[in-house]
């Protein structure tokens, strides 16, 4: 049974003239009582994609079902309550009341969804091993503690469906594993969760992983640890090799990573990323683009450190580029390259790839399109 249903759901928020596409026509499946995990750089979408699923924001076009609810189509009250007797949330930025003790905020979400009921909440308390703190206040508590009164709120209701965003992020090693069991606990009773996660340890103890880069989802349950990076040079050795006019066939691409070369480059055609094309490989429309992303961040990159930072030992400038070329975020991207005037090559020469925050003026001339046209 199907738990959760997105079919070419895509969130644009307002703002920054075209606004910023967080999500980009995803599909995606999850099913009853499975442990999904999400993961992807800062900034990708992780965030955005279980607030849709929480039906904490509204999609701007797709079909988004959840529990067998068509969210789309609930009215305010409808999603409120779809919200109270369906998910368990546990988000950071969900805090703790305050001036509530823990076993009182507890006590609130079981008012939101029926009855509040004193010992049932002191055993939600006891369950996630805080039996003795029940009568402190958030601030009282470490954020190992106040995590799991957050675990305790989440599952008081007995949810279908567990939503966790980085629910390990800032918590020590003992506490990381506290919470760790009780998501366990809950998957082990039936609970399908979604949780986003940095880390591939963690996300290791879901049942599946996907993986979201600029608000497009791939799944990579395959994946082992730096294979995904090994997938973000093959892309960007593709990339150079069309731009020389040299044959992008596997003995031009040298690249280290754990798996096999050929390997490597089987699961990225299972992946969609790339395609055979006669004895070698071209990039899929979505290698496409997450190629132009590795290449555009990586030229910004060689650009920031030489001219700006004025870095002038060539190795080095490779050496931080190649770094930054997987952990610059889509907003980190933008400002480097508005700062730089949107340039349109890098210190050798080769092309930068246009970002959404680069001017359209030269695209547009040679297409003669009035400005409203444009996209
Ligand atoms: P992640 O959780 O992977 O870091 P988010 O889902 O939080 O990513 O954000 C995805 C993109 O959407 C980012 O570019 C972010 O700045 C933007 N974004 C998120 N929330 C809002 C919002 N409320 N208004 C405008 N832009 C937003
Ligand atoms: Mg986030």
């Amino acid at each position: 049974m199907v738990a959760i249903d997105l079919q070419n759901v895509s969130k644009r928020y307002p703002g920054g003239g075209r606004g910023v596409l967080a999500l980009d026509s995803v599909a995606l499946s999850v099913e009853a009582g499975e442990w999904l995990a999400v993961m992807g750089p800062s900034g990708s979408g992780k965030t955005t994609l279980v607030h849709l699923v929480g039906g904490l924001e509204r999609p701007t076009s797709g079909s988004l079902i959840v529990a067998g609810a068509d969210l789309a189509a609930l009215s305010p009250r409808e999603l409120a309550r779809f919200r109270a007797e369906t998910i368990g949330f546990v988000f950071q930025q969900f805090h703790l009341v305050p001036y509530l003790t823990a076993l009182e905020n507890v006590m609130l979400a079981q008012y939101f969804h029926s009855l509040a009921d004193a010992a049932e909440a002191e055993a939600a308390l006891a369950a996630v091993g805080l039996a003795d703190r029940a009568r402190h206040l958030p601030a009282q508590l470490s954020g190992g503690e106040q995590q799991r009164v957050v675990l305790a709120r989440a599952l008081i209701n007995d949810p279908a469906i567990l939503l966790a965003d980085e629910p390990t992020g800032n918590l020590d090693e003992d506490n990381e594993l506290r919470v760790l069991e009780l998501l366990r606990r809950a998957h082990a009773a039936g609970k399908t969760i979604v949780m986003v996660t940095h880390d591939p340890t963690v996300a290791s103890l879901a049942d599946r992983r996907v993986q979201l880069h600029h608000g497009r989802i791939t799944d990579i349950s395959w994946l082992t640890a730096g294979q995904d990076e090994q997938w973000d040079e093959i892309l960007e050795q593709l990339w150079i090799l069309r731009e020389n006019h040299e044959p992008a066939i596997a003995e031009n691409i040298r690249v280290a990573g754990p798996l096999p070369l050929a390997n490597a480059l089987d699961s990225m055609r299972q992946a969609g990323l790339i395609a055979p094309n006669g004895l070698g490989w071209r990039l899929a429309p979505e290698g496409e683009r997450r190629a132009s992303d590795i290449i555009r961040r990586h030229r910004l990159a060689e650009l920031l450190f030489s001219d700006t930072l004025e870095l002038h030992d060539e190795a080095q400038v490779q050496a931080q580029a190649c770094k930054f070329e997987h952990i610059l975020s889509p907003e980190a991207t933008a400002r480097i390259c508005s700062f730089l005037g949107h340039p349109r090559a890098c210190p050798h020469g080769s092309p930068i790839p246009l970002g959404e925050c680069c001017p359209r003026e030269a695209a547009a001339v040679s297409r003669s399109a009035p400005a409203g046209e444009r996209d």
